[in-house]
């Protein structure tokens, strides 16, 4: 664990202005915003301080035996089911099914960080469709034009390169730095898309092709999905953002301090937020407010946890929606392997991407919209490739296996579509009533099933993805089957912001309609899913929080 020389060691007596609970993609942006804007700020959070030096290219340690996520199945137990009527259990040898890194930078520091802005219509679908029988189908309480000056904060300051694409929204300044060299995956990609008359361009990243704001570019390691960046190339809040708040002097970073409750006093208003330090031992930081971070399935059990008198069904939840709406984003893959190599183990993962089919299509006969890459995905790292990249139905063993190991390693690659996820009430965290962690805390259980228009969304990208594929020359293709997603990657949406108290949790500036004084910002605070990169428009939100935030505590509106 390292920290940097110069941050404040606040006194859990003394009271900051903010106590900020998660350090992650939203976590990091509003601890240098509010730092920087003047204000005491104590960042809570339950992983370790890593920093660039830290992280590794062992794929066994890092993936598979979860590194990054302090392997939860150790420590802090989650379950899963399909439907309420089912019982939830914990599934064995898996990744949890809330699929997020703990650590200073959260899950920002082992992400693919595809940037995607959202679009116009993703704020206003309901008011542009109508209403979705059974779902919690909403707009925004804000639009695309609102968001634009923060997205753009988030490609200059965090550092996001790219190039404008042809169906993106308005946007009021370039990026700042170029696109990722194209691999050998977007040539071909591009090439197939070209031949089925549809649009690719290079991908958007938070990952940076040259340097930046004194961080360094790429240096196409290759270990980069599920990987933390040794160069502090990827755009992590741990790499943009938590230096920063840390300069000011004014921002304490602490590590290994896990939020069980937040307290609120007899008016109703958050006093101190209460957690267990390093060595186990129960603290509590007062604060003037609180900012929730915690991402969309911590974020819903920290404030179910956080029950009292006054809120007997959890703190902030009086509409009984937080929690509820779990969105995670559909996805399809298509595997295919070319007859010549492509070396696609190389550098960072997406070059080249399709939003031809982003907007919602009534002629498809179905909700939804997406978009396509190409990347290695499967084929990454050696053990992911072996266990995972092979051919169906071809020798798991032997020394046939090891030829095709061999062989197919350097051939292959895989188009993803990632797609919308309507909000269901029946999805949703919930506090499991008979699964607790090490430290007594009831587990998060989720419950989650795709909606049909899910997955039809998702098959029509893998329909597309085998066109692609063919056009480009594949030599084989195969497909994943396209199924209800039991481990989500993309949490959103469980703490959904509106204007109308008995419908959401937050309002339109993330304030809490319950609690004056508590904050909640993260994938939590989302409406509606977008089409498959949500942490763009997670940063974004976060930027226009710390203003709002700011000009509430300055005219002492908190
Ligand atoms: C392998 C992988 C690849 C991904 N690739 C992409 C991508 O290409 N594009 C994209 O847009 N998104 C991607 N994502 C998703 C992205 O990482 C998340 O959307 C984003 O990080 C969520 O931001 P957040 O602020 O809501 O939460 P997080 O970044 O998860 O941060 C939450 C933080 O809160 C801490 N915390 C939680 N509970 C407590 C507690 N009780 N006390 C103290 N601290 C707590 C956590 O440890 C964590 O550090 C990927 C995710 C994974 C797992
Ligand atoms: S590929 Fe580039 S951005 Fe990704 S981890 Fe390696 S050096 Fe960092």
């Amino acid at each position: 664990m390292s920290r940097s020389e110069g941050q404040p060691k606040y006194n859990t007596r003394e009271e900051v202005d903010f106590v900020i609970i998660g350090s992650g993609a939203a976590g990091g942006v509003l601890a240098r915003e509010l730092s920087t804007n003047g204000f005491s700020v104590v960042v809570l959070e339950q992983g370790q301080y890593r920093t660039a030096a830290d992280f590794k290219h062992d794929e066994l340690d890092v993936i598979f035996n979860n590194e990054l996520l302090n392997h939860p199945g150790w420590n802090d137990p989650q379950t899963f089911r399909k439907f309420a009527s089912e019982t939830a259990v914990q599934m064995q040898g898996e990744p949890p099914p809330a699929y997020y890194a703990r650590g200073v930078g959260g899950s920002s520091v082992h992400f693919t960080a595809n940037y995607w802005r959202f679009h116009q219509s993703d704020f206003m679908e309901r008011s542009l469709l109508g209403p979705m029988e059974g779902t919690g189908f909403a707009d925004w309480p804000i639009g695309y034009e609102e968001l634009e000056p923060y997205y753009t904060r988030v490609e200059w300051e965090c550092g996001v390169s790219g190039q404008p694409g042809p169906f993106e929204a308005p946007r009021s300044r370039p990026y700042p730095v170029p696109p990722m060299p194209v691999k050998s995956s977007g040539v071909l990609f591009e090439k197939g898309a070209r031949a089925m008359g549809l649009h690719p361009q290079p991908a958007p990243l938070a990952i940076l092709s040259k340097p930046l704001n004194g961080r360094p570019a790429c240096i196409h390691c290759g270990f980069c999905m599920g990987f933390g960046c040794e160069v502090n190339a990827k755009s992590s809040t741990l790499a943009s953002m938590i230096p920063a708040a840390e300069a000011t002097g004014r921002c304490e970073i602490r590590p290994l301090s896990t939020v069980f409750r937040i307290q609120t006093n007899a008016a109703g208003r958050v006093n101190e937020v209460v957690y267990l330090d390093a060595a186990g031992k129960q603290q509590a930081q007062k604060t003037r407010a609180a900012v929730l971070s915690a991402n969309g399935a911590e974020t819903p059990r920290l404030l179910l946890l956080s029950e009292s008198a006054r809120s007997p069904n959890g703190l902030a939840n009086s509409s009984g929606i937080v929690g509820q709406y779990l969105m995670g984003n559909g996805h399809s893959v298509t595997q295919a392997a070319f007859e010549h190599p492509l070396n696609e183990f190389k550098s960072v993962q997406v070059t080249r991407i399709v939003h031809d089919f982003y907007e919602n299509d009534p002629s498809r006969g179905f909700y939804g919209g997406g978009g396509m890459d190409a990347r290695p995905f499967l084929d990454s790292t050696p053990i992911l490739h072996a266990l995972t990249g092979m051919p169906p139905d071809k020798p798991t063993w032997g020394s046939e296996f090891k030829q095709m190991l061999r062989h197919y390693f350097t051939r292959k690659m895989s188009v993803l579509g990632s797609t919308t996820s309507v909000p269901l009430a029946s999805n949703n965290i919930t506090l499991d009533p008979n699964l607790k962690d090490d430290k007594g805390r009831p587990a998060i259980r989720m419950t989650y099933m795709d909606h049909a228009d899910d997955l039809a969304m998702a098959t029509f990208l893998q329909d597309r993805a085998v066109e692609i594929l063919g056009a480009a020359g594949a030599k084989e293709i195969w497909r994943e089957p396209v199924e209800g997603g039991t481990i989500q990657a993309h949490l959103l949406g469980t703490c959904r912001m509106g204007n109308d108290p008995t419908t959401s949790v937050v309002d339109k500036y993330h304030r809490a309609h319950d609690v004056p004084n508590l904050f909640i910002c993260d994938g939590s605070s989302f409406v509606s899913s977008g089409r498959g990169q949500p942490t763009m428009t997670i940063q974004a939100l976060a930027f226009r929080a710390a203003e709002h935030i700011t000009r509430f505590a300055r005219n002492g509106e908190i």
